[in-house]
C-alpha cells in the first residue's frame, strides 16, 4: 500500500496533457475553481508542449480582443477565425 499514496498524489498534483488542454479555454477565460487552475498552471510551468499550445492560444485571444478595439485587415481577422475553427474552438 506504500506506493499508493504518492500515485494518488501524482495524479491529483499532475493533471495529464490531455486533461490539460480539455481545460485550455476555460483556463484563459478565467473559469475554473482555483484549485484545478492551479494544477493547470503548475503543469503548464514545467510542460513545454502545453505551454507553446497555451501560448499560441493566449495569443489568438488577445489578437480577437484588440480586433474589437482598431480597424485590423479583415483578412488577418479571417486568418484568425480560421485558426480558431481549425482547433475547433468557437470565437
Ligand atoms: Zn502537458
Amino acid at each position: 500500500m506504500r506506493l499508493v499514496a504518492p500515485l494518488m498524489r501524482k495524479m491529483m498534483d499532475e493533471p495529464s496533457c490531455q486533461e490539460v488542454n480539455q481545460f485550455l479555454a476555460d483556463y484563459v477565460e478565467d473559469n475554473l475553481d482555483a484549485d484545478v487552475s492551479d494544477r493547470y498552471r503548475k503543469h503548464v510551468a514545467h510542460c513545454d508542449c502545453c505551454k507553446a499550445y497555451l501560448d499560441q492560444y493566449q495569443g489568438t485571444i488577445d489578437l480577437l480582443h484588440d480586433c474589437r478595439n482598431c480597424d485590423l485587415p479583415d483578412d488577418l481577422v479571417e486568418h484568425t477565425l480560421e485558426f480558431l475553427k481549425e482547433r475547433g474552438v468557437t470565437a
